[in-house]
């Protein structure tokens, strides 16, 4: 074989837990390391390490993308009363995306991988849809109240200058429920920055859509900025590219998605995006097959797949039984990190190396040779199902001859 290919700029590593973690390991060992001389920063993000540092070693694992530009993830526990009495933990940490998200101000983008023996639920899709995420705000951090008695709910703004603005939400003649939630500019405009960005670098029209004629102050704010920081900074680079910017109403959006052919990048508030991804990865094939990257506004990616760390395959996994686990999402999270690594530092071996990768892996589900959890979507009769390890053995005999070529 020939000389490992050399990396000028750390990757920022980010192991995690369970099944995944278990994943990890085998890919790096199958996949990568035969070809790369890796080099990485690598933070241990297990659920132990986390506890251990008072969850300072996520903060630091954020920091460190902010500094070198890139990094790749392993899926993570969000520790819940349950995970805190499983790990005896200190306290109930929050969930690394979460924080992550807040030190990077990203937007997640959310695409499924596709391959030709599985066709999508939906019949007009021809291509991929990549959901951009909004990560911040709207009922994900919303105050919410119940209240047992007739009384008057009143929305209030105490302004620094001493300003007062009230409204009145509802006047109650009994129970009832009540919520309160924000958004803010810098991070609605963050948001329209990323997404327009990651159209042009992915040359894919943008759609983008809210409930603005029934929220007339709210959604026709996040329309609003959308609008201006469109006109401002990629009116022209768009139409240089010869892609769209289109806003419509999110019922018309929802019915259009399912008759276009794909190809778009669909840009979501937090809830949308978080509803609409989960179909789609479904319709597309399964959340094994979804990938994810979060982007800043100052250009840092994070690397991940979609899914969770596959506890019920972990438990298996102790007791010493194979498991039919699908590493592809954590494949991609990987060649998506060394590809960008690649395109930063100019080391072309490096794109080679992410492209033969993610080709080897779809050929070899396209030979028939896939993981349960797809092989009930296949519709070739030829199908094998494969234990985890057993897939990446099949990928590393590919990826073998694929870089050889
Ligand atoms: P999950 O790990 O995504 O798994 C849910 C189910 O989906 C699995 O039991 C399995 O179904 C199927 N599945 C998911 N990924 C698969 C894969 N790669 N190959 C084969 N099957 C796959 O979600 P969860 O069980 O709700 O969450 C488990 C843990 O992950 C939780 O502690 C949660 O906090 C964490 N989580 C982390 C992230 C992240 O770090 N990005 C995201 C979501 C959840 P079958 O059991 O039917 O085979
Ligand atoms: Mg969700």
């Amino acid at each position: 074989m020939s000389e490992k290919i050399k990396m000028t700029t750390l990757l920022v590593e980010i192991d995690g837990d369970e099944m995944t973690r278990v994943l990890w390991a085998m890919i790096k060992e199958k996949l990568l390391l035969p070809y790369i001389d890796l080099k990485t920063e690598y933070y241990d993000l297990g659920l132990e390490k986390r506890d251990e540092t008072n969850d300072e070693i996520t903060k630091e694992a954020a920091y460190a993308i902010k500094k070198y530009g890139v990094g790749v993830k392993c899926a993570t526990i969000t520790p819940n009363a349950q995970r805190v009495e499983e790990y005896n933990l200190k306290e109930m940490w929050k969930s690394p995306n979460g924080t992550i998200r807040a030190i990077l101000d990203g937007t997640v983008f959310r695409e499924p991988i596709m391959v030709n023996n599985i066709k999508p639920l939906v019949k007009p899709w021809e291509d991929s849809i990549i959901i951009a995420r909004h990560a911040y705000g709207d009922v994900y951090s919303a105050v919410e109240i119940q209240v047992d008695e007739p009384g008057t709910a009143e929305l209030v703004f105490t302004g620094k200058s001493g300003k007062v603005t009230k409204k009145i939400i509802n006047e109650f003649e009994g129970g009832g429920i009540l919520q309160g939630m924000h958004n803010t500019d810098t991070s609605i405009s963050s948001f329209a920055h990323s997404c327009f960005k990651y159209s042009i670098e992915r040359k894919r029209d943008l759609w983008f859509a809210t409930k603005d004629t029934i929220s007339k102050t709210y959604d026709h704010h996040f329309k609003d900025v959308f609008m201006e920081v469109f006109q401002k900074d990629y009116k022209e680079a768009f139409e240089k590219a010869g892609l769209e910017f289109f806003y419509t109403l999110i019922d018309d959006a929802i019915q259009r998605v399912i008759s276009c052919r794909g190809g778009m990048v669909w840009a979501c508030k937090n809830y949308d995006g978080d509803v609409m991804s989960d179909m789609v990865a479904r319709a597309f094939g399964s959340m094994s097959m979804m990938s994810s990257v979060l982007v800043s506004p100052e250009g840092c990616y994070e690397y991940e797949a979609a899914h969770g760390t596959v506890t019920r395959h972990y438990h298996k996994h102790l007791k010493g039984e194979k498991t039919s686990t699908n590493a592809m999402a954590t494949i991609f999270a990987w060649s998506g990190a060394l590809r960008k690594r690649g395109e930063l530092d100019e080391i072309p071996q490096l794109i080679h190396f992410a492209d033969s990768l993610e080709k080897a892996s779809i050929t070899t589900i396209e030979d028939g040779i896939m993981t349960g959890d797809m092989a009930g979507q296949c519709d070739s009769p030829n199908v094998h199902i494969a234990m985890a390890e057993e897939l990446l053995d099949e990928i590393a005999i590919r990826l073998e001859k694929e870089m050889d070529s």
